[in-house]
């Protein structure tokens, strides 16, 4: 077996149960962490929870895991509703919506809650480090932890460092990610960090490509499969990461930066408008009729 629970310790909190929170609470569980999985939607926790069962099942029939193996990760997670459900977790690593508000509110309602010792870390995709630190009473001990999804499968972890934010946080975070068998990055706090300040107008250039009749979605992700070697074109990439985080996304560019160069593509509002959001509804830029409501 790959993985041991001998590097189990802290206990992680999660909140957030959708595509990305229910990845990095499979990741730790599946690294031998104990985990507290929060999300305040009806279903969401359920919905995670057979998410997860499902992927350590494609270990253990990769042979990287044993079944009894899996079970046990499962069982090192606990799932709650309330904020409540995460005390005794070291840190807490947030993956609700891409929206300062709420990302805001539900920080300010951590330290509140939480010993001042237990570290803040964020999956946000652009917003300010230094932003979300400045409303806590520790932002010594907020950081970004930005995950790639599929969190299970992708091996790149950015660890942005706020303002504010110390060396010993930093040096905490990038030890834990490397015992999740991760690669740590460390990036500085900027709009978009260097992943999504580059990959976003990419995939919104795209967009203008199809919105203008360039070529079709299918044509316009050849180009870059055939041409450049990338795994999956950009509007595909774009239905899987989700239409409305990617608006989400250049949002927070366009406000953080003010430079128009990141106006999200006209397609891209009315399709989020529509309810399009890609893969997770089954239909996007293409379509996926197996996950169609
Ligand atoms: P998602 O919509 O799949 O999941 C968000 C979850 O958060 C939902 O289940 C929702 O019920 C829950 N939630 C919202 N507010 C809450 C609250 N106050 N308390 C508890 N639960 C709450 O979103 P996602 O795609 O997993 O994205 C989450 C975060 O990760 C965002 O900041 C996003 O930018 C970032 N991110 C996303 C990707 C991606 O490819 N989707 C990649 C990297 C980072």
């Amino acid at each position: 077996m790959i993985l041991d629970s001998s590097s189990s310790q802290m206990r992680i909190g999660v909140v957030g149960a959708g595509t990305m929170g229910s990845g990095i609470a499979h990741v730790f569980a599946r690294s031998g962490f104990s985990v507290a999985l929060c999300d305040s939607a009806e279903g969401a926790l359920d919905r995670a929870m057979d998410s997860i069962a499902e992927n350590l099942g494609r270990e253990v029939n990769r042979g990287v895991i044993t079944e009894e193996y899996r079970a046990q990760s499962l069982a090192r997670i606990h799932t709650g509703s309330y904020l409540e459900s995460l005390a005794g977790s070291g840190i807490i690593i947030e993956a609700i919506h891409e929206r300062f508000e709420a990302k805001h509110a539900l920080l300010k309602a951590l330290d509140d809650m939480l010993p001042s010792e237990v570290i803040l870390a964020s999956n946000t995709s652009s917003i300010s480090l230094t932003k979300l630190a400045a409303v806590t009473s520790r932002p010594d001990r907020v950081i970004g932890m930005h995950f790639f999804n599929p969190v299970p499968v992708m091996v790149l972890v950015e660890v942005v460092r706020g303002m504010q934010t110390s060396d010993k946080t930093t040096q905490a975070v990038l030890a834990l990610v490397q015992k999740i068998k991760k690669t740590p990055i460390e990036v500085n706090d900027a709009a978009g960090f260097v992943s999504n300040r580059i990959l976003l107008p990419f995939l919104n250039e795209a967009m203008f490509a199809l919105m203008e009749g360039v070529a079709t979605a299918e044509n316009i992700d050849t180009v870059f499969k055939l041409g450049m070697a990338h795994p999956m074109g950009p509007l595909a990439l774009a239905d899987f990461i989700g239409l409305d985080v990617c608006l989400d996304i250049l949002r927070v560019l366009v406000e953080e930066t003010g430079d128009p160069k990141y106006r999200p593509c006209p397609l891209l509002v009315r399709m989020v408008s529509a309810g399009w959001l890609g893969r997770k509804t089954g239909k996007g830029f293409f379509t996926y009729p197996e996950n169609s409501k």
